[in-house]
């Protein structure tokens, strides 16, 4: 079920301290998924979860993630940028980019990340922009359907990304013969899944295809990079993954594969890490009596866009009636012109109030960072609630003044960007 981790007052407090609506990211939840991700992996003597930054690109969190030890997966020139910004250099940072810039390979040389190669054509732009590096990671689509037992977990044939079996072969002898000393290889085959074998089968695939190609081209295998995709539970009869158990599941996948050892294990975690740690705080600001009942939010889907995207599921509460029965059914909106900018549809809710504080759940990756500006609505705040119970803003709210800020070129504008 969602994280209920946090009780109201601090959510009451909170709202009272800074203008709804904001991001609210709870950071001694943060560490402890850092660690228990740290203590699942213990077994493998070189493991390192790179952070996805585009779950939670904002600078405070990167910094908490490096202290406990984590990279960043970077895949824009403004994510190397801070990454860069906040000391992340060299193997703790990977580039996992597609169809970008062939200059990003430069900057992403130039950190000395690791350079993660989604198609055999990229080879050549990587030669051309920042040269060939002795540690290079290659991303496997295996296509067809992903499945895990009999059930279907991810459509890899239909995903634009990565390599097939026959171009890893010939892309690994190409960068063999231009320098590369051994390469990783990764592969993302199935987003939010919260199957506890959804790891486990994945590094087989990885695993195996590893060693066979190793083996094949004489190109050491250094690492297996298992990327993102481990799930939440966005809805109330949905149980927590249980990462010990999805550790455990790989070392034995692991142990079968490489009794020796010598092959390090990489993650790239976004929703995992922060999702349950984040929170989209509002106000209820309006009542609309219809053909339905309404609720309008002071947030909308430029805050957070996963339902109006994928009709995403994000729990909901108000503060102060967490005990309160659930008979009044609502559409929870935001001020859109577009219908839907809903968080919600049919929800059971309690009664809500004009100036209830309206609490979205799991809201700390992939929230924020998806915003956007559509009907001029501008991007919330960010705001930490610390160790210490205090509470730091991280991102102040957009004004006007930024919504205007690339309109600079034009005289009228100008005036207002001062
Ligand atoms: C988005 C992404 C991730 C993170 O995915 P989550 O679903 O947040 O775990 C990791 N790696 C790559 C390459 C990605 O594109």
């Amino acid at each position: 079920m969602p994280n209920f981790s946090l009780p109201d007052e601090v959510f009451e407090q909170a709202a009272k301290t800074f203008p709804t609506p904001f991001h609210l990211y709870d950071e001694a939840g943060i560490r402890r998924n850092a660690r228990e991700l740290k203590q699942a992996f213990a077994w493998c003597e070189d493991f390192e979860e790179y952070f996805a930054v585009k779950a939670l690109p904002n600078p405070a969190i990167l910094r908490i993630l490096k202290e406990e030890g984590c990279g960043v997966d970077c895949s824009s020139e403004t994510e190397l940028m801070l990454a860069e910004a906040n000391g992340f250099r060299g193997r703790d940072i990977m580039f996992s980019a597609n169809a970008m810039p062939p200059e990003e390979f430069d900057h992403a040389r130039a950190l000395s990340a690791i350079v993660n190669l989604d198609d055999i054509t990229h080879i050549e732009i990587l030669r051309r922009h920042g040269g060939i590096p002795e540690t290079v990671c290659v991303r496997y689509n295996p296509g067809g359907d992903f499945k895990i037992g009999t059930e279907i977990m991810g459509n890899p044939g239909e995903a634009k990304y990565g390599f097939t079996l026959p171009q890893l072969r010939e892309g690994l002898r190409q960068l063999k013969e231009l320098g590369a000393k051994r390469f990783g290889l990764h592969a993302f085959l199935s987003s939010n899944n919260t199957d506890e074998e959804y790891y486990p089968t994945l590094a087989g695939i990885l695993f195996r295809t590893g060693r066979e190609l190793s083996e094949e081209l004489q190109l050491p295998l250094a690492f297996v990079n298992l990327s993102g995709g481990v799930g939440i539970p966005y809805r109330p009869e949905q149980k927590k993954t249980d990462i010990m158990a999805v550790g455990e599941g790989v070392r034995r996948a692991y142990e079968e594969h490489f009794p020796n050892g010598g092959v390090a294990l990489k993650t790239e975690l976004g929703r995992w890490m922060t999702g349950p740690m984040g929170w989209l705080v509002t106000h209820a600001t309006h009542r609309k009596e219809t053909y339905r009942s309404y609720i309008g939010l002071d947030a909308c889907a430029a805050n957070l866009m996963r339902p109006a995207m994928y009709g995403a599921y994000h729990h909901i509460t108000v503060c102060g009636k967490r005990d309160w029965p659930c008979d009044h059914t609502y559409d929870v909106t935001g001020c859109l012109c577009e219908n839907n900018d809903k968080f919600a549809i049919g929800r059971a809710l309690p009664r809500i109030d004009i100036g209830d504080v309206v609490v979205i759940h799991d809201t700390g990756a992939h929230g924020y960072s998806m915003g956007y500006n559509y009907n001029g609505r501008l991007r919330s705040a960010e705001v930490l609630y610390r160790e210490d119970g205090s509470f730091r803003l991280i991102r102040r709210a957009e004004t006007p003044a930024d919504y205007f800020a690339t309109l600079d070129v034009d005289e009228c504008y100008k005036e207002l960007n001062r």
